[in-house]
């Protein structure tokens, strides 16, 4: 008994000195070290309950009375007992000290499963999106909305690659509209055939120009592929050139193929006559930006186009944001007229909107014969 209270005893003491213990010390090794103390104290009791004793008195005293070993018994019952006991203890303590662990721990252990940190890569991801556009300014600028393109000053024709990464053509396009008409190659184009019908229309200012949107039905054929008139509006004065000469204005009608390739017939507007045509738009000038007004009467195209129909064609872009290439121009070389009473009511509204001449970078432009 006197050696399984030796083994015991500094036992309990270390227990009870590991469970004033704060948790945050080794909690793990500990325990593992109790356990292998229990283990070792339940498997000695056992162990002297069977090999142990009974390889004692064989070895040394085989004349050990049956009262001897009765006794024994007792003791070793009487060690299984404690040992039981402070198992027991031990199982309480352990208990304790996990309980208080789960109140201690809630904190830390559910911070992983927050969003916070799943939110933070995110917030890391939109800000480098920022900086992996045109650069920081210009997703700024963009993003915020507070530059919007124009034709001055800082949403100008300069700046329009800068203000949105989606307008990057403006800056680096190779095939950009408007340019100076010259030199071209003076070949049979085939005629644009024009089926023009009179259309129902609508008229809006949409902060850029004034544009007039025309109903379905209308159609271009050049080299046997389709386009069908969706909207003409007007620059002042006009973006192209030919051989370096400016226009008064020009009107340009945006045709779109199947395939949403586009086809822009330019047509060149000199000071002049009044135009009827041009008069039918402005009579019905919308009174609000960007508030399309419907027209109670109908419009035919064929009115705009010149008498002569010879053109110049190459390939460019939209001249206003995005910047767009792939664009086929049609230049038309015979101006219509407009008034100067005509001209002044435009230039009321938008002094002026045209883009400036692009580099050529040595594309080919054809012209009729
Ligand atoms: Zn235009």
């Amino acid at each position: 008994m006197r050696r399984y209270l030796a083994l015991l005893v500094p036992m309990l003491l270390a227990l009870s000195a590991q469970a004033n213990d704060p948790p945050s010390k080794p909690i793990k090794s500990a325990s593992a070290k109790e356990e292998a103390s229990a283990s070792a104290a339940s498997g000695s009791a056992s162990a002297s309950a069977s090999t142990k004793e009974e390889r004692k008195p064989g070895a040394k005293e085989s004349k050990e009375s049956a009262k001897e070993a009765a006794v024994r018994a007792k003791e070793a019952l009487a060690a299984d007992e404690l040992a039981a006991r402070i198992a027991e203890r031990l199982s309480v303590i352990r208990k304790e000290k996990d309980e208080a662990a789960a109140r201690s721990a809630p904190k830390p252990v559910p911070r992983p499963a927050y969003a916070p940190p799943v939110r933070r890569p995110e917030v890391v991801k939109s800000k480098s999106d920022h900086g992996g556009g045109n650069g920081a300014a210009a997703g700024t600028l963009a993003v915020h909305g507070q530059v919007h393109w124009s034709y001055q000053g800082e949403g100008g024709p300069l700046n329009w690659g800068k203000l949105n990464p989606a307008n990057a053509k403006c800056d680096i396009g190779e095939r950009q509209s408007p340019i100076d008409i010259r030199d071209g190659i003076k070949v049979d184009l085939d005629p644009i055939a024009f089926d023009y019908k009179p259309s129902r229309f609508s008229v809006v200012d949409n902060g850029h120009t004034i544009q007039v949107n025309m109903g379905a039905g209308n159609y271009i054929n050049v080299l046997g592929h389709n386009y069908e008139l969706a909207q003409f509006h007007f620059h002042k004065p006009s973006e192209e050139r030919v051989n370096g000469k400016s226009f008064e204005m020009v009107a340009h009608l945006v045709h779109k193929d199947a395939d949403g390739k586009l086809a822009v017939v330019a047509v060149l507007i000199e000071r002049g006559k009044a135009h009827s045509l041009v008069q039918h738009v402005w009579n019905n000038l919308p009174l609000e930006k960007n508030e399309p007004v419907q027209a109670l009467t109908t419009m035919d195209m064929n009115d705009i186009l010149p008498v002569k129909r010879d053109y110049y064609t190459y390939m460019g872009s939209l001249t206003t944001p995005p910047c767009s290439e792939g664009v086929l121009w049609l230049v038309m070389k015979e101006p219509i007229e407009i008034s100067p009473d005509q001209l002044t009511i435009f230039s009321r509204l938008y002094p002026m909107n045209a883009r400036p001449i692009q580099k050529n970078s040595g594309r080919l432009i054809k012209e009729s014969n």
